[in-house]
């Protein structure tokens, strides 16, 4: 079992267009910084 990870830390990977690519260092899943979303599909809660 495995709990969710909130993606406190970060790196930045690379910066293409403008957009950063961020990898959290802890689940090692790597995201836009500019909304700090997961790659991957996840409840969407609003
Ligand atoms: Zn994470």
């Amino acid at each position: 079992m495995e709990l969710p990870c909130e993606h406190k830390k970060t790196v930045v990977l690379a910066r293409r267009d403008g957009v950063d690519y961020v990898e959290c260092v802890d689940c090692k899943q790597i995201f836009e910084a500019e909304d700090l979303e997961p790659v991957t599909v996840d409840a969407d809660d609003e």
